[in-house]
C-alpha cells in the first residue's frame, strides 16, 4: 500500500442533513467518520432562506444557518469535515475504494452515500433569477406552498410528483395554473384524475412556460405559449413551482450498485444497507418519496448505526457503543 493511501472506518459523502447527521451519530459511536462536503458545503438547503418545517425551530430558521449548526454539531464530536468531492469508486472487492479529486485514494470499511438529488429546472433566464433571488420560483411544494397560503401559483409537470404536488398546493392556495407541455399527463389515470377533479387546479395543455415575470424583486406571473397555436398569454402569480423531477447524485456510484431507472439508489427497505457490504446510502439519494431534510437526517441516523453494527459484527475488537441511543 502506497504512502498516498488513507485508511478511513467510516466514510460519509456529502454535507446536506443526511451526511451531517450520519456524522454526528459515527462520531459519538468512536467510528472517526470522515465527510467529504462536495461543492455545495451544506447541501440543497443552503439554496433557501426560509426552513419552517424542521423541528426544533419554533421561530424557524434559514437554510444556511440551519447547516451550519449541523456542521458544527458534527465538529464537537470531532468529526472530520473536509473540502473535496468524491470523483471515483470501486466498491468491487473486500476494501471499499474512493478517490477524492481524481487523486487521493481511500480505503474505507464502511462508506456512507449522503449525496443528495438535484432540482431539475426549465432553464428560463427568468426562472433562475428568481430562484435565485428566493423570489417566487421553488421546486418544492411541500417545502414552500405554505408561503403562498391564499395566493394563486403556477405549476409545471405532467407526471405523478407534480400532480401530487399541485394537489397539495390545491389545499392552500386560491388557485393552482398547472402547465402541461403535451395534450395529456404522464402520471397515472388516478393522479391525472384526482389532479382533473380539483375545483381550484386549472390545466393547461400543450401549454409551454414562455417567461417567468416579475417585479426585479418577486414573480408577479407567468407568460406561456401554447405550442400549437403559438398564442401567448399571461398568468398573475406571485409563485412559480417547478415539478419536473429531480436528478439523484448517484453517477459515480453506476456498475457498483443497484439504481433505479432514475438513478435512486436502491436500499433494502427499512435499513440504509445497498445490495454492497458495508455500503449504506441516506437522504434524497435514495428518496424519491418525501424528498424532506428531517426525513434525511433521518435516515443519515440510520446509515451511521448500520454501519456501527456492520464493523462490529465484522471486527470482534469494535464494540457497538451504547453512545449513539443516549
Ligand atoms: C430550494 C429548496 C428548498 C427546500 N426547502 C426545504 C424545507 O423547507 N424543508 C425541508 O424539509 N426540505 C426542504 N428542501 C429539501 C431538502 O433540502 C432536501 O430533502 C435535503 O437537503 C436532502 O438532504 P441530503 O442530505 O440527502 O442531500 P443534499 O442536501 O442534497 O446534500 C447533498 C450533498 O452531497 C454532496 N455531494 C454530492 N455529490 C458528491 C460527491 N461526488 N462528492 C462529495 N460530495 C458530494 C453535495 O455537495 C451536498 O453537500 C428544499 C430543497 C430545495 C432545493
Amino acid at each position: 500500500m502506497s504512502d498516498t493511501i488513507e485508511k478511513v472506518k467510516c466514510l460519509i459523502i456529502g454535507s446536506g442533513p443526511a451526511g451531517y447527521t450520519a456524522a454526528i451519530y459515527a462520531a459519538r459511536a468512536n467510528m472517526s467518520p470522515v465527510l467529504y462536503q462536495g461543492t455545495q458545503p451544506g447541501g440543497q438547503l443552503t439554496t433557501t432562506n426560509e426552513v419552517e418545517n424542521f423541528p426544533g425551530y419554533p421561530e424557524g430558521v434559514t437554510g444556511p444557518e440551519m447547516m451550519m449548526q449541523l456542521q458544527a454539531q458534527a465538529q464537537r464530536f470531532e468529526a472530520d469535515i473536509r473540502d473535496g468531492w468524491i470523483t471515483k469508486v470501486d466498491f468491487s472487492g473486500d476494501v471499499h475504494k474512493v478517490w477524492v479529486n481524481e487523486e487521493k485514494e481511500i480505503h474505507c470499511d464502511t462508506v456512507i452515500i449522503s449525496t443528495g438529488a438535484s432540482a431539475k429546472y426549465l432553464g428560463l433566464d427568468s426562472e433562475q433569477k428568481y430562484l435565485k433571488l428566493g423570489g417566487g420560483v421553488s421546486a418544492c411544494a411541500v417545502c414552500d406552498g405554505f408561503f403562498y397560503r391564499n395566493q394563486e401559483v403556477v405549476i409545471v409537470g405532467a407526471g405523478d410528483s407534480a400532480c401530487e404536488e399541485a394537489h397539495y398546493l390545491s389545499k392552500l392556495c386560491k388557485k393552482v395554473t398547472m402547465l402541461v407541455r403535451r395534450d395529456e399527463f404522464r402520471a397515472s389515470k388516478i393522479m391525472a384524475t384526482r389532479v382533473k377533479n380539483t375545483e381550484n387546479i386549472e390545466i393547461l395543455f400543450n401549454t409551454e412556460t414562455d417567461e417567468v415575470l416579475g417585479d426585479g424583486q418577486v414573480v408577479t406571473g407567468v407568460r406561456v405559449i401554447n405550442n400549437k397555436t403559438n398564442e401567448k398569454h399571461e398568468i398573475e402569480a406571485t409563485g412559480f413551482f417547478v415539478a419536473i423531477g429531480h436528478k439523484p447524485n448517484t453517477d459515480i456510484f453506476k456498475g457498483f450498485l443497484e439504481l433505479d431507472e432514475t438513478g435512486y439508489i436502491i436500499n433494502t427497505p427499512g435499513t440504509s444497507k445497498t445490495n454492497i457490504e458495508g455500503v449504506f446510502v441516506s437522504g434524497d439519494a435514495a428518496d424519491h418519496v418525501y424528498r424532506q431534510a428531517v426525513t434525511a437526517a433521518g435516515t443519515g441516523c440510520m446509515a451511521a448505526l448500520d454501519a456501527e453494527r456492520y464493523l462490529a459484527a465484522k471486527d470482534a475488537t469494535f464494540e457497538v457503543s451504547t453512545s449513539s441511543y443516549n
